[in-house]
């Protein structure tokens, strides 16, 4: 029989090693960043259209290329950056194993022009599915101009695969940020579809986060420094009373190189302390530095988790550093931070040797039952028989939707089903929960009890009523007394005008008041004791992580965010009548047994259960 094994062509080798390299458009985008700024660009501009589906550009007034390295550089493996295997533990640049270029025109049709410094003439070349189309001398200005344009062309399950261009953005916009934060000497601009989302000048990283996260990050911003043998710390964390109940924005580079590790949050979050109000998430933009030598560098290309020696000794001083931060921000609260100098040379410890503790704004008086809510969905008759129906279902076990709970067998039969909230042979029992820890609110039922998560219900309880609102348009608004902007940047600017009508139907009121900025002149009418600003961005900090996670639509997923943002939290005192409330609403909602997320809000236990426990 004939041998049968072959060496595959070049072009099915470089498409197989495109499948690790290149999943999505933003992966491109990264590869062509890091590219200019290794190339040490000054300015890199990025042009892309259609979330990137249909051209991504990159042009950079780095190095630029000869003719023979412009043709080179599509090979795979081939590369400038490292010659032999020593120089590997030696790395500082962002690319090293050849493979980005060579697996892009593997599935896209590229444009490449690029002239050196000093050189008369530069070069064009045209590949598609790496196949060499073009290559001819051209006029270019110096540096390196590459257009990818219709990625995945040749690989239609791919493409297929690609997500909606809101998310596809948002994903070039996290890799744009993921490299803008940590160059900030460098210029750098995003255009999507002929309007600018970012246009970012050399200066400053307290500069480029403002530039990348509005100019209200002026004075959020608490400076982090700190210098040891084993690693450099510098950068800045967010002040506690800004924290995100989401997951905010948490950044850390290690060599200039984005990386996420659960480990180093850790220590910040540590370092916060009692700091964050409950739930809520430190924000932080750290650069670390450390010997190229004790990190593995043999790091995935398209991976951001990173091993280093020392890890223990990093969260020590990760942490230590960050709390000093804190502790002279707190007791130098009017300190100008533009004057970063100054600050980090100040001495450890305060004047009069105490640290105390920033305090946080809570609104002790604020009842989330008094406010007298407009009724969104249903008259009153609906309500009742739904409320009604569905405390028959929670007896009956009936509900399809009720995956979340698994009721034993024998249970649901034992469990009779004519309990009612509303019945009045249980009046008084009714009128009987208890609350426990804060959290929780038991009340009796015919068979047992039932514990009921109080901040998951009345998430269930507000999602189902913004629903609601949507189908009528509008929803009742409380007009502020002062109307207040807020400044957002040019990505989340965008995100707000896009849905701006369903944001309407909520219940804000809000204009567009000239470059990014929105004027809100009323909110949701039961929301008045949220500071309006702050449920605003706190509503777009969810939608956009909801919009990356999960899969909902535009009004669920606000209708989700809003829910998450009103909900009264776990911690907050109810009273007996709020408690009652709460419950006959959540029976009266379609679906009342889990929250806009899909955990569980109600649990029961049976007499049963109790019995057998004391051995009856
Ligand atoms: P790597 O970055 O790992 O070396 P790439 O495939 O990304 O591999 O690039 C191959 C080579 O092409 C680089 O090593 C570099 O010499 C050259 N190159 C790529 N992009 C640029 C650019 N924008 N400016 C100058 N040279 C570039
Ligand atoms: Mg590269």
């Amino acid at each position: 029989m004939a041998d049968i094994i072959q060496l595959l062509p070049d072009s099915v080798a470089n498409q197989i090693a495109a499948g690790e390299v290149v999943q999505r458009p933003a992966s491109a985008v990264k590869e062509l960043m890091e590219n200019a700024l290794d190339a040490g660009a000054k300015s890199i501009k990025l042009i892309v259209k259609d979330a990137g589906k249909t051209l991504i550009q990159v042009i950079d007034n780095g190095c630029g290329m000869s003719e023979t390295d412009a043709r080179m550089s599509f090979e795979r493996h081939a590369t400038s950056k490292i010659r032999k295997a020593d120089d590997l533990f030696a790395i500082r640049t962002m690319g090293f194993r050849g493979e980005a270029l060579a697996s892009i025109a593997a599935i896209a049709q590229v444009e490449l022009k690029t002239k050196r410094i000093g050189d008369e003439v530069g070069v064009k070349i045209e590949i598609e599915g790496s196949e060499l189309k073009s290559q001819e001398a051209c006029n270019a200005p110096e540096g390196t101009s590459i257009s990818i344009k219709n990625l995945f062309y040749n690989v239609p399950a791919r493409r297929n695969f690609l997500k909606t261009d809101s998310v596809e953005l948002r994903h070039i916009i996290d890799e744009f940020q993921r490299v803008a934060i940590p160059n900030p000497e460098v210029a750098f601009s995003l255009h999507h579809n002929n309007s600018e989302i970012f246009n970012l000048t050399a200066g400053n990283l307290k500069q480029r986060l403002m530039g990348i996260f509005g100019n209200s990050y002026n004075s959020r911003l608490v400076p982090v420094e700190e210098d040891t043998d084993i690693v450099k710390i510098k950068g800045f964390v967010i002040k506690p009373e800004f924290a995100k109940k989401t997951r905010g924005e948490q950044f850390f580079f290690l060599n200039k190189r984005f990386i996420k590790n659960a480990y180093l949050h850790h220590a910040v979050q540590a370092a916060f302390d009692q700091l964050l109000p409950n739930d809520s998430f430190a924000s932080y933009f750290l650069m670390l530095d450390v010997n190229p030598k004790t990190i593995d560098i043999n790091i995935h290309p398209t991976k951001t988790e990173v091993k280093f020696e020392d890890e223990k000794a990093i969260y020590a001083f990760l942490r230590s550093t960050v709390k000093k931060s804190l502790g002279q921000f707190n007791i130098a609260p009017s300190l100008d931070f533009d004057q970063e100098a100054h600050l980090y040379n100040m001495p450890l410890k305060p004047i009069d040797g105490i640290i105390k503790q920033p305090t946080i704004k809570v609104d002790p008086t604020y009842n989330p039952f008094k406010v007298e809510k407009p009724d969104f969905s249903k008259n009153t008759t609906d309500r009742e028989l739904s409320n009604k129906s569905n405390w028959e279902k929670m007896y009956s076990r009936h509900n399809d939707n009720q995956q979340h709970f698994e009721l034993k067998q024998d249970e649901v039969q034992q469990q009779s089903i004519d309990a009612d909230w509303d019945n009045e042979l249980h009046e008084s029992n009714k009128k009987i929960t208890y609350q426990l820890h804060n959290r929780y609110i038991l009340s009796h039922i015919k068979t047992g009890f039932m514990v009921i998560d109080q901040q998951g219900a009345h998430e269930r309880i507000l999602y189902e009523r913004i629903l609601a609102s949507f189908e009528k348009h509008k929803s009742a608004t409380q007009q502020e007394l002062f109307p207040k902007a807020i400044e957002l940047n040019a990505a989340d600017f965008a995100l707000v005008k896009e849905l701006r009508d369903d944001i309407l139907a909520i219940g804000f009121d809000i204009s567009e008041f000239g470059k990014n900025t929105f004027v809100i002149h009323g909110v949701p009418a039961d929301t008045a004791q949220h500071d309006s600003v702050q449920l605003l961005e706190g509503l777009l900090e969810n939608y956009k992580q909801n919009m990356m996670e999960l899969k909902s639509d535009k009004r669920e997923n606000l209708a989700r965010s809003m829910a998450f943002n009103t909900a009264i939290k776990s911690g907050k005192v109810l009273t007996q009548e709020e408690m009652n409330n709460l419950i006959d609403e959540l029976f009266a909602c379609k679906m009342p047994y889990s929250t806009p997320t899909g955990k569980p809000t109600i649990t029961t236990f049976s007499l049963e259960d109790l019995d057998k426990r004391f051995k009856k």
